[in-house]
Parts: C-alpha cells; sequence; structure tokens
C-alpha cells in the first residue's frame, strides 16, 4: 500500500498512530476524529495514500460511501445522540481540508446540537434554464 512517512492517517492506518478504530477491512480505515464538531464525529480513509479525491480510485471511493453509510445508519442506536447526519469530505484546501490524506466525515446530528452548517447558503443562486443546460452538458461530457 502506498504510504506517506509523515501523514498521521498513514499513521493511524498502518497502527503506529494513536486512534479509536470503529472499523476496517482491506480497503478503508474508520476511527473517532480526535476534535470532533460533534460526539460521535467519525473519519474513514482509504488504507493507502492519496490526498485528495483525483488519486482516489473508483473502488476505494466506493468502499469509503459503502463504510460511512453503515456508520451513518448506526448511529442512532450506538450510544451516541443522533437523530441525522451529515456525511462530507473536504477536497483541497479550498473547500476547507486541513489534512491532506483523503478522508469522509461521518458527523451525527441532533436537534441543537453545535454543528453550524450554513444551510440558508442552499438555494441562493438563481441561474436560468440555459445556464444550467450548459453546466449539465459541460460536466456531462466528460463523464462519457
Ligand atoms: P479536514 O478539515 O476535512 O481536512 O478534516 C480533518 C479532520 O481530521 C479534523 O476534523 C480533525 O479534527 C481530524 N484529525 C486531525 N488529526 C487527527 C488525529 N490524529 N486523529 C483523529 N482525527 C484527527
Ligand atoms: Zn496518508
Amino acid at each position: 500500500m502506498k504510504r506517506k512517512a509523515d501523514c498521521i492517517f498513514c499513521n493511524i492506518v498502518e497502527g503506529t498512530g494513536d486512534a479509536s478504530v470503529v472499523y476496517k477491512d482491506d480497503f478503508v480505515t474508520a476511527f473517532m476524529d480526535i476534535s470532533p464538531i460533534v460526539e460521535g464525529h467519525t473519519l474513514i480513509v482509504p488504507n493507502y495514500h492519496t490526498s485528495g479525491l483525483t488519486e482516489l480510485d473508483a473502488e476505494h471511493g466506493a468502499r469509503i460511501m459503502n463504510v460511512a453509510t453503515r456508520i451513518a445508519n448506526a448511529m442512532p442506536s450506538s450510544e451516541l445522540r443522533c437523530e441525522g447526519s451529515n456525511l462530507i469530505l473536504a477536497n483541497g484546501a479550498v473547500a476547507g481540508q486541513t489534512v491532506f490524506h483523503t478522508h469522509m466525515h461521518v458527523i451525527p446530528r441532533y436537534a441543537g446540537d453545535p454543528f453550524k452548517i450554513q444551510i440558508e447558503a442552499f438555494g441562493r443562486g438563481t441561474p436560468s434554464r440555459e445556464q444550467l443546460e450548459s453546466q449539465a452538458a459541460s460536466l456531462g461530457a466528460l463523464l462519457k
């Protein structure tokens, strides 16, 4: 497995870094965030070093989503306070990434929890159908 010597998440995967591991298989490792936004905040990482989404292979990407879903679905039955959840992946510094080994956050949510997401910022734009069609075509062409 590819690893980076000074990467804290590579060390956790390898077992040399301190972590409270929730789940581990041949592809991914999930562990508790050391500085949780909400109690129970969990991270899921691929077992090899990738700094962002560009180098993440599809198999690991799918596995991360699979394990994130299972953890989010387990949270309400665990000792954690959880009435819902957010799955977040920051890809790049501009998106808020601070640890450059790809990771998915699973954040348990409950009414009045300390996590503030700018939900009000969603739904602000007013693009024309023409703009939406142009953007969809531009992106879609790259997926063929
Ligand atoms: P991001 O801003 O998306 O890169 O998130 C990095 C996350 O990694 C933050 O939520 C940190 O609290 C968490 N983190 C940093 N170091 C550790 C560590 N040694 N063990 C567990 N979580 C960590
Ligand atoms: Zn790493």
